[in-house]
């Protein structure tokens, strides 16, 4: 819906996109609200035209009572009228308030799945990210109330502007005036609202992290071994009084504000009665004119008040939905434009050079290696190497700072590199899902194959205590939804193995998987590494020289740079770091 130009340029602000935000969500529904709002101002008119009438035929010498049935019936009917619309608004608008939040929310979410993940590292990004997650979200909401209750107010101002000036027009800039002070501050309002909310994020979020690791399933144990909960405790209250204070000074202004301008209201409100006393007492207009006169200034000061009000609202929630629309300009929604590629030859990384922002250091530097076509290529070297960050690059998740990634030879985007390939995180994640729904959900983009995740699972050996779970692949994992079902650390691993399998990708990325395993259950895993890859190739990143033995080649790494390279026993031959790592692990087991 196109807004005439003017609206917006009366309200000086970007409020076009606040209504059609409304009408794409529910446009039955805003043309619904709109109606009932013009039809609850139209009943204002209708109460002060029936009290005129009523109050004529009371005045009236000889009208008796027949002559008051029609003025109290249509009094009746206005009042009705009026009360049941405001309850039949209230209930649209909830309906309407939640299409609208549907709406921004699928636009919010859609917008942060197209945010590529090193944009995720950024401080600076996370904060906006939770500015308009807490705002201008909500935000929506309160502007479908208050627009509509602009629009209905306006529509009373204006009819009962018109039966004043009717009968005293005097009365209109007397109560016209005591909305001034509203209006004056209304920008001001706006402007301190987003100056406090922009204040208030750091703490917001300081405050919900504390909240979720003092709340969650997973933090438990350790909060508890370490009596810690009494130090967070204390850490959030400090955030709590901090923002607390903030509050009660940006509350405090707030409340001068709006008291200022509600006693200029009520003393217009009182000269206006005043003026309405002096017009009848001096038989400048009847006692019916006075009465319906003092219904409708009455009406119009409330109806002033209400519009100025909610007008101030409409203003204050503009700076956050530019906000949420330059968010959403600034990260785009866009569909997922990757190409899945078949490897046939080899993968190539050619002199890759990637540093994180803000970071002086690079985490790598030069990095040349190959992944051959079904084979298995390990990543090997001390934590903070690069290899975590080599991996990311491999399947497309960071852009290199320079160099390229190569299939058969030729460059590939990361959006085809994401597609052609699969990941197992160091820590993966735990879907709240069913068995099944936590295997397939690597690869949605075909109809699920049961009988593949089926074989996936128990190719990475978790098949028997997925049996004896009580409904098998349909269990809900994670005791927070079911009760009692959950696994081990190292069945979840295996899970999460079977996950990174099920994806059709001929490259595997497999960032340590046997850190949760027992040594049986990698050494059963390793033994036949190949069948259990089904022709895939992999990167192996991994600390456990027993199953990094075993790859066709070996990488090692150290502070960003491939140092050495070649086979088991070719490293152990040349003597270098990748013998002196292993001779250390091999002497600890000794030892032990
Ligand atoms: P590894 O997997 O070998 O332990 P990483 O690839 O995780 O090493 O890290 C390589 C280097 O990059 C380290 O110096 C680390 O501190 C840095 N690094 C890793 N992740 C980030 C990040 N998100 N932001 C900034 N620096 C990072």
């Amino acid at each position: 819906m196109r807004l005439p130009r003017t609206v917006t340029a009366v309200a000086g602000l970007p409020l076009a996109g606040a209504v059609r935000t409304v009408w794409r969500a529910d446009r039955r529904g805003t043309l619904t609200a709109g109606s009932l709002q013009v039809v609850g101002a139209l009943s204002g008119l209708g109460l002060v035209f029936a009290s005129h009438l009523a109050l004529s035929a009371i005045l009236e010498d000889g009208a008796g009572a027949s002559g008051l049935v029609l003025p109290l019936v249509l009094l009746a009917v206005t009042t009705s009228v009026s009360a049941s619309v405001g309850v039949l608004q209230g209930l649209q608008q909830r309906l309407l308030g939640e299409r609208v939040s549907q709406h921004v929310w699928r636009e919010l979410l859609t917008s942060c799945a197209a945010v590529d993940l090193l944009t995720y590292e950024s401080t600076a990004f996370l904060n906006r990210l939770e500015r308009v997650r807490g705002n201008a979200v909500s935000r929506p909401l309160s502007v479908v109330s208050a627009l509509f209750s602009v629009l209905g107010s306006l529509i009373g101002v204006v009819a009962m502007t018109a039966s004043l000036v009717a009968v005293a027009p005097l009365l209109v800039p007397v109560l016209l005036l005591g909305a001034v002070p509203a209006v004056l501050v209304s920008r001001r309002v706006a402007k301190a609202e987003f100056r406090f909310t922009r204040r208030a994020t750091a703490f917001t979020q300081k405050r919900a992290y504390l909240k979720s690791l003092l709340s969650h399933r997973v933090t438990a144990a350790e909060l508890r071994a370490f009596d810690a909960a009494p130090e967070l405790i204390r850490r959030h209250d400090g955030h709590d009084a901090e923002y607390l204070a903030l509050l009660e000074r940006h509350v405090a202004a707030r409340r001068r504000q709006a008291l200022a301008g509600l006693v200029f209201s009520a003393v217009a409100l009182a000269a206006a009665l005043a003026v309405i006393v002096w017009l009848a007492s001096s038989g400048r207009i009847s006692l019916p004119d006075a009465g319906a006169a003092a219904i409708a200034a009455r009406l119009l000061g409330g109806q002033l008040s209400t519009a100025f009000r909610s007008f101030g609202r409409l203003v204050e929630s503009a700076p956050f939905l530019a906000d949420l629309a330059a968010f959403q300009a600034d990260h785009p929604p866009h569909p997922v434009a990757g190409r899945r590629h078949e490897l046939r030859g080899a993968l190539t990384v050619s002199g890759v050079d990637f540093t994180y922002p803000g970071q002086d250091r690079a985490a790598l530097q030069d990095v040349t290696f190959s992944v051959p076509r079904g084979q298995v290529v390990a990543l090997v070297g001390e934590n903070g190497s690069g290899k975590t960050t080599l991996a990311k690059i491999v399947a497309g998740l960071y852009t290199p700072g320079a160099g390229s990634v190569d299939w058969d030879g030729r460059p590939l985007g990361e959006d085809d590199l994401r597609a052609s390939c699969s990941v197992l995180f160091q820590d993966f994640l735990r879907y709240m899902m069913s068995v099944s729904d936590n295997v397939a959900i690597s690869d949605t983009s075909v109809p699920r194959d049961d009988a593949r995740v089926r074989q996936t699972i128990d190719r990475v050996g978790v098949g028997v205590a997925v049996d004896r779970l009580d409904k098998g692949m349909d269990t809900v994992l994670g005791v927070e939804l079911e009760e009692g079902a959950d696994f081990s650390g190292g069945q979840w691993q295996r899970l999460a193995l079977a996950r990174a399998l099920y994806r059709d990708s001929s490259v595997v990325v497999l960032d340590e998987p046997s850190a949760a395993l027992d040594p049986r259950a990698e050494h059963e895993l390793f033994r036949d590494v190949r069948t259990v890859l089904d022709g895939r190739a992999a990167v192996l990143i991994s600390h456990r020289y027993s199953s990094v033995r075993l790859a066709d080649l070996i990488y090692v790494m150290h502070e960003g740079r491939i140092v050495e390279s070649g086979t088991h026993e070719e490293l152990v031959a040349a003597d270098g770091r990748y013998a002196e790592l292993y001779a250390l692990q091999a002497e600890g087991y000794s030892a032990a």
